[in-house]
């Protein structure tokens, strides 16, 4: 029973994999598993996942892969479960990372049964990661993501939906930014190098209008093996 929708976004920080993922769940209607909102979450929460994450997140650097690779297992296993019978579709935002939690997802899906349908790669040139990262605003809340000039809140700095007054991530400063593209380049292109021979990479140009994005987005999928 391979007809799960199994995708993954992958794309430099700030291509817009988050904006895209709530989108895209929703129209495929699968589960949305976003590596980055579970870890801040913990981090936020104070657990000793959260507390043992913060150090790397804070330099931009990627998290142990046991560590997210048992946090995404966890919320596999127990979504599978708790669907039995139903439809198994998932969307994975920030993972997998590199080869090596890859290899370990690969064995996670074997075990399921499940297979992957497509990894979408957002495409965005460095000059816009900066632009789009330094004028990006979240809500601590609900996670939602805000740009200064692209995407504003309707009211100064507060969520639309939560009221909630919008913060600027911790790793989204200049020196951060600039080492997550240097770990992003380094770790995160065999990965795509490595899908792209199996023919499983959909690419999109993220430098487009996010409605446009998505559509892309949605027809690839789509054209998707
Ligand atoms: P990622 O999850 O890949 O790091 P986000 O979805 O958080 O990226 O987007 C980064 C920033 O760029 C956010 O401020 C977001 O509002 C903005 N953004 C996302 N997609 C677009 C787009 N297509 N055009 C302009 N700004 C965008
Ligand atoms: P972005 O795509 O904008 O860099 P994410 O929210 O995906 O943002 O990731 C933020 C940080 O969380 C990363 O720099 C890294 O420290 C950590 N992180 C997220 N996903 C993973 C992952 N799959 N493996 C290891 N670390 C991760
Ligand atoms: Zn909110």
């Amino acid at each position: 029973m391979k007809n799960n929708l199994i995708c993954v976004l992958i794309g430099a920080p700030g291509a817009g994999k988050g904006t895209q993922a709530k989108n895209v769940a929703n129209y495929y209607n699968c589960k949305l598993i976003s590596t980055g909102d579970i870890l801040r979450e913990n981090v936020e929460n104070r657990t000793v996942l959260g507390l043992e994450a913060k150090k790397y997140i804070d330099n931009g650097n990627l998290a142990p892969a046991q560590i997210v690779v048992s946090m995404i297992k966890n919320v596999i296993k127990s979504s599978v479960e708790n669907k039995a019978g139903a439809d198994k579709s998932f969307l994975f935002d920030g993972f997998p990372r590199d080869l090596e939690q890859n290899k370990l997802f690969e064995q996670i899906l074997d075990e399921l049964n499940l297979s992957i349908k497509g990894v979408i790669y957002i495409n965005i040139e460095d000059d816009i990661v900066y632009e789009r990262l330094t004028n990006r605003r979240i809500c601590p809340k609900c996670n939602r993501v805000y740009h200064l000039k692209f995407n504003p809140p309707k009211f100064d700095n507060l969520c639309d939906d939560c009221k909630v007054k919008l913060i600027t991530r911790e790793d989204d400063k200049i020196d951060v930014i600039k080492n997550r593209l240097e770990v992003y380049k380094q770790l995160t292109y065999p990965l795509i190098e490595y899908y792209r021979k199996k023919n499983k990479v959909v690419e999109i140009n993220g430098n487009k209008n996010a409605d446009d994005v998505l559509k892309d987005i949605i027809s690839g999928i789509n054209c998707a093996r």
